[in-house]
């Protein structure tokens, strides 16, 4: 019987996850190596799949009152021209046929104070030396000095996973896919009242309301040979960029500046195979399935991954058992995810469309994990 957890990251997956295994009864500790545990400040798509998983753990109102719930995509012509789009969704219509948005920083804020009011025991700037396993523990080496025995390790430390690198390390290491995300918070008109997606131009732009006021603007371009964009290039950068597009994009275009809060991250892919776990040690999140965000689902996978883990773990006493549970569970939806997601990414570069193997992908999402 699995009876305490050492989550390792305190990430979406790993927050998750500490909240879901103390719901069935386990003793938590989550450590995460940010002395200052902060994320940075850039707008997060949340899909239908995701609002379900925040919903199973408890956190959809909170979402709801702090970020965005629309129901439905409005797709656009690059020159801005409404497109024909799927089906609104009905205003009371379960989670996961809705779409939302939220900061970054607010979903870290909704997350860890949930962490905390739940007696998860809680420590920062601490990241493992080292573990060593045994039929019945898994005995951790933790950087402050601190030598501690558990049932369980859940890594979550993210794409560049330490407890990856220790578990497995031969893994396959992140792989750049020769494109980068832009993404800018911008002043929400009342207008922009769900997402907007752009297509056909030069390359995808959309952008998503993350609170009553605010919306998240993002750019995926073709950047070969993974090149380093000085900050003060940002805005002109930008700018050219969106000089070919229409609808909302020249006003946001007009009001870039020097005070823009602009996040530039270059996108990198990531699937461990079958397992994620060795003995009493077990990958969830990022560390395990990091994708590109086409499908705008990683977070939703990650919480999940952590709803899915207390699930297992609350069937049976055999972790050997839980562990397979687990993988059978989630492996070919990760797949899917990151798969669509790269995939998606390669039509974009070659100038084709992405909606239908998204569309398929959607649909295998919406049902239940
Ligand atoms: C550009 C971009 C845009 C994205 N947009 C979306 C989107 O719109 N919607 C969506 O659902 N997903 C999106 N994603 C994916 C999503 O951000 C990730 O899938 C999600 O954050 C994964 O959560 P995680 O907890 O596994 O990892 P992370 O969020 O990376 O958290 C890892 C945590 O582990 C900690 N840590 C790291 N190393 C150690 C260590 N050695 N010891 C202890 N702690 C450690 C870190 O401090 C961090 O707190 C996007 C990703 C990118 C790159």
């Amino acid at each position: 019987m699995v009876k305490n957890v050492l989550v390792v990251g305190g990430g979406i997956g790993g927050m998750s996850a500490a909240l879901a295994l103390t719901r069935r009864g386990m003793q938590v500790a989550l450590i995460d190596s940010d002395p200052n545990w902060r994320v940075y400040g850039a707008g997060i798509t949340i899909t239908g799949m995701s609002l379900r998983a925040f919903d199973d753990l408890g956190v959809l109102d909170d979402i709801r009152a702090r970020g965005f719930v629309h129901n439905g995509m409005r797709p656009r012509r690059f020159t801005g021209e409404v497109l024909p789009g799927p089906p609104l969704a009905a205003e009371n219509a379960p989670p996961v046929m809705l779409g939302g948005g939220i900061m970054r920083p607010v979903l870290h804020d909704i997350l860890s104070t949930r962490v905390r009011a739940t007696g998860i025991d809680v420590r920062l700037g601490v990241a493992v030396q080292a573990i060593d396993q045994d039929d019945t523990g898994v005995d951790v080496v933790l950087n402050d000095g601190t030598k501690e025995r558990y049932d369980l390790v859940v890594g979550a430390d993210g794409i560049f996973s330490t407890m990856r690198t220790m578990l497995f390390p031969d893994a396959p290491k992140p792989k750049f896919t020769d494109q980068g995300c832009w993404r800018i918070v911008a002043d929400r008109p009342p207008e922009i009242d769900r997402a907007e997606i752009y297509f056909g131009g030069p390359m995808k732009i959309g952008m998503s309301p993350i609170s009553q006021d605010q919306m998240y603007v993002f750019l995926l371009e073709h950047v070969p040979g993974n090149p380093w964009f000085a900050p003060e290039t940002h805005v002109a950068h930008l700018s050219e960029l969106m000089a070919p597009f229409g609808g909302h994009i020249p006003a946001i275009r007009a009001a870039l500046g020097d005070d823009s809060n602009i996040v530039y991250r270059p996108l990198e892919w990531l699937l461990l195979p079958d397992p994620w776990y060795k003995g009493r040690v077990v990958l969830i999140g990022d560390a395990a399935h990091a994708t590109t965000p086409q499908m705008a689902s990683g977070a939703g996978l990650a919480v999940e991954d952590g709803l899915v883990l207390a699930d297992e773990l609350s069937k049976t006493d055999d972790i050997a058992v839980a562990l397979r549970g687990f993988m059978d569970r989630r492996f070919e939806r990760a797949k899917l995810v990151v798969e669509t997601s790269v995939k998606s990414g390669e039509l974009e570069i070659a100038g084709a469309p992405q909606t239908g193997i998204m569309a398929a992908a959607n649909k295998t999402l919406a049902q239940p994990y």
